[in-house]
């Protein structure tokens, strides 16, 4: 391999600012001899979803950090005590600007679109004259012609990946050259605001579905949240590939009454049930976004196997590559963008042990991520199948043929 090491002043182009993209530049921002180049195609941050960051991304001990009900045990198995360690001093380096910002989204749910104008302004209030920002739809010709030998390339384009399927040799953009994909179900992500504070567990979700035969609205547990004024809240409806293909990608309720009424039925039984409860009322329309639940990963999160292959004009021969957020893995059951972040939080941290030989900054990348893969894969499969025992909790032959022991 040509590179041994990261030049001594590198330049990394960040190819997509979502949130994982910002949040990268905004760590590398405050490296020494580092310069940032962040190319983002849409003019506005309009995604207005509410999201949530998982507590671990800002935890202070190896307790906080696999305090998680589902994948605790996991993360201990997965993870040795080295990396965990390593984990959280990188953490105890994020600047306090930035942390405050982190902590802030653990504990309430926020707009997507808030958390990247807040990381977007930050980058801008810190006055720093390392970050060029470009508005510019990036094509794979372009990323790989901006390269110069050496140039840090990162592809933070989100699920449809600009480069995700190009990163070994002879991938030539098709969908399975780097990709491996599971899907888990099709769902409808529905939301509505609620005029009364309103919270969820799982006996609410089981009691208030009781009427529900065919379609159950499943909140989120913590997927309800209170802000003063209304509750926003969020959960998912099961529905069949022949549904999906049935419907446009973005539908609100009167829609929802008119061409698919059982559906619809479902979630006014449900809200009903809310009503009763606590005597509120729905504020606007429901939001349904319909959407398959995939789980993927690439293969290869770097170009090492382009690195390795030697000499060849082609600039992934001569400059590393690195995947991150949605671009590298993607799962459902709202715990992406923690994924994307806790990614980007270890990718800046071999940026900055600029002493390592570029192989290992490669190998531990992948293999960092081949970990999150597992556990992230663990984790979606348990919701998956809790969800399918909950669906069927009332039908106990229906139960028991789901109940695989040995
Ligand atoms: C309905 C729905 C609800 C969700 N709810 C949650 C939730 O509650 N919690 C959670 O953790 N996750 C949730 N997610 C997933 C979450 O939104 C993603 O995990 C997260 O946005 C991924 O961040 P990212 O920065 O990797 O990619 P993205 O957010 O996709 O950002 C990619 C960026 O790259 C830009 N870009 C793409 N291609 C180019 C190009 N060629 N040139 C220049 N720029 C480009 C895009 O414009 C975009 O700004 C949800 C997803 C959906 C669809």
């Amino acid at each position: 391999m040509a590179l041994e090491k990261l030049p001594s002043n590198i330049r990394v182009h960040v190819v997509g600012a979502g949130p994982v993209g910002l949040l990268l530049t905004a760590l590398l921002q405050r490296m020494e001899h580092v310069s940032v180049h962040l190319y983002e195609k849409r003019r506005e941050y309009t995604r207005t979803r509410m999201v949530q960051l998982a507590p671990y991304l800002v935890a202070d001990s190896v307790e906080s950090y696999r305090a998680d009900s589902i994948d605790g045990d996991s993360v201990e198995a997965i993870f040795d005590p080295p990396e965990l360690h390593h984990g959280l001093t990188f953490r105890q380096s994020i600047p306090p600007d930035l942390m405050t910002l982190l902590k802030s989204w653990t504990l309430g749910f926020c707009p997507l679109n808030v958390i990247e104008r807040a990381i977007g302004d930050l980058i801008d209030a810190r006055g720093l004259q390392n970050v060029e920002r470009k508005a510019a739809l990036v094509t794979p010709e372009d990323a790989i012609a901006m390269l110069r030998p050496g140039d840090m390339l990162i592809d933070s384009t989100g699920s449809k990946s600009l480069l995700r399927d190009r990163l070994v040799p002879g991938g030539d953009g098709h969908e399975d050259a780097n990709t491996h994909k599971v899907r888990l179900e099709y769902a409808l992500v529905i939301t509505f605001l609620y005029g009364q504070p309103y919270d969820c567990n799982e006996y609410c979700k089981y009691f208030k579905n009781a009427e529900n035969a065919r379609y159950k609205f499943i909140p989120m547990v913590h997927r309800t949240h209170y802000d003063g004024q209304v509750s926003h809240v969020t959960g998912i409806v099961n529905i069949s590939a022949e549904e999906y293909e049935a419907m446009p990608s973005r539908v609100d309720g009167t829609w929802l009454r008119g061409n698919f009424p059982l559906v619809a039925q479902s979630m006014d039984r449900f809200i009903d049930c809310v009503k009763q409860e606590t005597h509120g009322e729905i504020l606007g329309d429901l939001e349904v976004v319909r959407i398959p639940l995939d789980l993927y990963r690439a293969r290869n999160a770097t170009n090492r196997q382009w690195l390795a292959a030697g000499a060849n004009s082609h600039p992934f021969a001569s400059s590393p590559v690195f995947l991150a957020g949605d671009s590298a893995i993607g799962s459902p059951y709202f715990q992406s963008i923690s994924l994307g972040f806790e990614c980007a939080m270890f990718l800046a941290g071999l940026v900055a042990e600029r002493d390592l030989p570029l192989n290992d900054i490669l190998d531990r990348y992948e293999l960092f991520i081949y970990k999150q893969w597992l556990r992230v894969y663990m984790r979606s499969k348990m919701i998956k199948h809790n969800k399918d025992l909950f669906e069927c909790l009332d039908d106990r032959l229906a139960l028991l043929q789901k109940l695989h022991i040995y």
